[in-house]
């Protein structure tokens, strides 16, 4: 009988599999019968949201009997301050995941070609075999993004390419000015979507704004997300900016109240906060070099990674060490659906998670 359902199913979504989240604290301590597990595996802020960002949810609970604002209008004001856009430039999502599915939902049909990267965000073959569509997955290149690959893979079907800048899980990025030029090559008829869901942690002089470009190129389309540095990843808030034309197709096709209004008031709370944002980026940097320095004294390479998260190598399948680590209550995050079967992205955390990872992985390596 289940098959007989997946196959009424339309093609794309038959050959899908469900995305694979990283897995929650509690089903270790149930599963394993550890206690004090700590999660380093879905990269989320390991400080939390501002106080401000959990005052205002506290206070929108009392109407939480009324619909939200459909249109986000208060949030909206003030993303648009913040980034000197105009709100008829942002496109407010459940999570920049919803933004990404509503692009493909709404300029995706099955005849198209949807381009992005292999090792890339897990979500851009789910929207795009979603509507039918076809994934072209260009080889990568250095763990990164090869736009050379990804521009001779555009054809006239070809209607959307995601990027991730920095990628996940690989926490490589593009520089401005490969990353406009290539934005600048493609056909008229063809949508860039960059995914910048780790934006507030990069700390590379060449890395883009690339809202800045929004103005010049109609068909560029940038996602940014409330689920990482600012810690509200269970409020589910992300937003889009783009040219308004791109804002009002997306406007056609989104839920009316895509956003809780739980979440909406977070998020504006969370953007006065600028100070916490940066004491999450510092801590992450700072943890960035421990995991670094460890990993090197341990002779394990890693990818450089511009994001909260680092991609180890194992130089052999990473499966067992995860299972080791699991053991002692660390949970991380097999990327092997990633094509990636000898790493383990490791999200960075606190100071003491840290270091509690770094203790465990020399104790699971030592007994392998
Ligand atoms: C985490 C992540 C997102 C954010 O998803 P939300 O739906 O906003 O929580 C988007 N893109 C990438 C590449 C990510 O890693």
């Amino acid at each position: 009988m289940a098959a007989d359902i997946l196959r009424l199913a339309i093609p794309g979504v038959q050959g899908l599999s469900p995305y694979q989240p990283g897995k929650p604290i509690e089903e270790l301590e149930r599963e394993y019968g550890v206690t004090n597990a700590i999660k380093l595996a879905s990269n989320e802020n390991p400080l939390g949201p501002s106080p401000r960002a959990l005052e205002a949810a506290r206070q929108a609970l009392r109407d939480i009997h009324r619909y939200p604002d459909g249109n986000g209008y208060a949030l909206k004001q003030a993303l648009a301050r913040k980034l000197s856009v105009a709100p008829g430039n942002i496109t407010l999502g459940n999570g920049s995941n919803d933004i990404l599915e509503l692009l493909a939902r709404a300029f995706v049909q099955p005849e198209n070609e949807v381009v992005f990267s292999e090792h890339a965000f897990a979500v851009y073959p789910i929207v795009t075999r979603a509507v039918g569509a076809q994934p072209v997955i260009t080889k990568a290149k250095n763990w990164g993004h090869d736009l050379a690959a990804m521009r001779a893979a555009v054809n006239a079907r070809t209607r959307l390419v995601f990027i991730a800048n920095p990628n996940n899980p690989t926490g490589t990025w593009l520089a401005a000015g490969e990353l406009e030029a290539f934005i600048q090559s493609m056909p008229a008829h063809v949508l860039v979507a960059v995914d910048e869901a780790y934006f507030e942690y990069v700390n590379e002089a060449a890395y883009p704004n690339t809202i800045a470009w929004i103005g010049k190129y109609p068909n560029l389309v940038t996602t940014r997300t409330f689920s990482k540095a600012y810690g509200l990843a269970g409020l589910r808030v992300g937003y889009a900016v783009s040219s308004p034309e791109m804002a009002d197709v997306l406007n056609r096709v989104r839920q009316p109240f895509n956003v809780n209004s739980v979440a909406l008031a977070a998020a504006s709370a969370a953007l006065g906060d600028e100070m916490h944002v940066a004491r999450a980026a510092q801590v992450n940097r700072e943890g960035m070099q421990l995991l670094s320095g460890a990993f090197n004294s341990l002779g394990l390479k890693f990818i450089p990674s511009a994001g909260n998260f680092v991609c180890v190598d194992f130089g052999r399948p990473a499966a067992p060490v995860y299972e080791g680590l699991l053991r002692a209550g660390v949970i991380v995050r097999p990327v092997a659906n990633y094509g990636m079967p000898n790493h383990l992205r490791i999200t960075i955390g606190r100071p003491e998670e840290n270091l509690r990872f770094i203790t465990a992985l020399k104790q699971v390596m030592h007994d392998q």
